[in-house]
């Protein structure tokens, strides 16, 4: 029990020396979806499921201007809909999904995204990924780590979880950032997947983290 205690606290105060040392590197990260409502961004981080952000924000500018809310997403025509997010891949589905969330939204809150996680939850294709972007950034609400391919590479890199499942991940990182800072903990590591330590090939001579991470190559 000890050495569990101690593990643990040598976890936290690595992990506080990698934020520190990315929000450095990155002191202007931010959620890189473009979005003027919650909806909106609910929408967006659907179609960026197995995509680039780069590559929805190309496509969100045409459907919104098209479909701007709950409930014209809702009542669109589903091959219109389908045609103008084709590009994101896995269109037919995240046409469906996104289709039955709005139409909750619509019917069950008012035309509103629901602002607890419980209720977020029972939208079509919401999971708690997609839940934790919405609340932090449309609603500044920290209900968890927003744990996508990037922090999940990243935080098993560096020895902070040995959990393959996004949550038992998100269990495991919330017991050891600070609840402030979650969210910048996932913006960092995404900035940091993105630019350095790549999925196939990580640059660990130009990592400033290369000193804390157990999978460093160099
Ligand atoms: S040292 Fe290498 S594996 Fe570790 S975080 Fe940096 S790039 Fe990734």
């Amino acid at each position: 029990m000890a050495s569990l205690t101690r593990k643990l606290a040598s976890k936290k105060v690595r992990s506080l020396e990698i934020l520190l040392r990315l929000k450095r590197l990155y002191p202007d990260a931010t959620c890189s979806l473009t979005y003027d409502s919650p909806v909106q961004l609910l929408v967006a981080t659907i179609l960026s499921a197995q995509c680039t952000d780069e590559r929805v924000n190309k496509v969100t500018p045409g459907l919104f201007s098209r479909f701007p809310d709950a409930q014209a997403l809702a009542g669109a025509n589903r091959e219109e809909l389908e045609t103008l997010i084709r590009s994101t891949g896995f269109y037919r589905n995240k046409a469906k999904n996104i289709q039955g969330a709005c139409d909750k939204i619509v019917r069950e809150f008012g035309g509103k995204v629901p602002q607890r996680m419980e209720e977020l939850l029972t939208l079509p294709g919401v999971a708690r990924k997609t839940a934790n972007v919405v609340l932090a950034h449309a609603f500044g609400i920290l209900e968890g780590v927003t744990v996508d391919t990037h922090v999940k590479r990243l935080s098993q890199r560096l020895g902070l979880t040995t959990q393959k499942d996004p949550v038992r991940i998100e269990r495991d990182l919330m017991k050891l950032i600070p609840q402030p800072d979650w969210e910048n903990w996932s913006i960092r590591l995404i900035y940091h997947g993105r630019a350095v330590c790549k999925a196939r090939k990580p640059d660990c001579q130009n990592c400033v983290l290369a000193d804390l991470c157990p999978s460093a190559e160099l």
